[in-house]
């Protein structure tokens, strides 16, 4: 969305677009540091939240998209040139129907030692854990050694006092060469890895999200390195 609206503005046809954000969520972040910045942004850019408003029907012949008012019920329809959906996100049969699961269909765990109540010899880390925090490849770096080390204390009949906080980031990029590095634990609260501001929109982390993550994601994680 913020790069749509960073291009139309160099298209030129940012004034003849309108940009809205519907989400049935209440705010446009969970974290207050980085909520309060991104709530300038989208003011900042003339984009129009909707808030509490959950995506119900695409009609793509009329281009018009169905939203229900997540506290009245009360239908609202928005006609759209382009539409972008992000899915809701759902555990797969797999794993919600394998006598593992929690309520919500994903692999029952201990929040902190990512180890089953039920069976002691089954962990989960990663979107299948049923962790109440986002589920990102950066939470899931924090999660593995924490899993490892009750994995083999669990072998060798000993325990293990490691610990995962809930840690979890989001690189929210808000327009070219401009990006904001969000990381926060289960408490909602910033749990920044570097010694300045992380709610502010840097260029420093634009070239951190272009040129080092992705070395980091294929080189360092996806090879259990870092
Ligand atoms: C658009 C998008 C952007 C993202 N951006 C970021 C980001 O910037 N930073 C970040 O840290 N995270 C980001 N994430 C999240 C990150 O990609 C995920 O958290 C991470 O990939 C989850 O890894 P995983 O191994 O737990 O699950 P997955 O990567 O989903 O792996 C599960 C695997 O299991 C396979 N599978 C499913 N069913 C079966 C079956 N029955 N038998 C065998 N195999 C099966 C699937 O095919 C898949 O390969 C993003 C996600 C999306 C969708």
């Amino acid at each position: 969305m913020y790069l749509a609206d960073d291009h139309f503005r160099k298209a030129g046809v940012r004034d003849r677009s309108q940009v809205i954000f519907a989400t049935p969520q209440k705010a446009i972040f969970s974290v207050d540091k980085y909520r309060r910045t991104l709530e300038k942004v989208v003011q900042r850019k003339g984009i129009e939240p909707m808030f509490r408003h959950n995506l119900i029907e695409l009609r793509p012949d009329a281009k018009e998209a169905v939203f229900e008012n997540v506290d009245t019920h009360e239908h609202v329809t928005v006609a759209y040139d382009m539409v972008h959906v992000t899915p809701p996100m759902g555990p797969p049969d797999v794993v919600s129907k394998s006598g593992l699961a929690n309520e919500g269909g994903w692999v029952e765990v201990d929040k902190h030692s990512l180890q089953s109540g039920r069976f002691p010899n089954v962990f989960a880390i990663g979107d299948c854990a049923g962790l109440p925090t986002s589920k990102t490849g950066a939470a899931i770096r924090k999660q593995a050694p924490v899993l490892v080390e009750h994995l083999l204390a669990a072998m060798r009949g000993t325990t293990a006092t490691a610990s995962y906080n809930g840690y979890s980031s989001c690189p929210v990029v808000t327009g070219y060469g401009k990006m904001m590095l969000a990381e926060f634990d289960y408490n909602q609260q910033p749990a920044e890895s570097f010694p300045f501001d992380q709610s502010k929109e840097r260029y420093s982390m634009w070239l951190l999200k272009t040129q080092l993550l992705p070395r980091l994601y294929w080189y360092g994680m996806l090879r259990g390195r870092l």
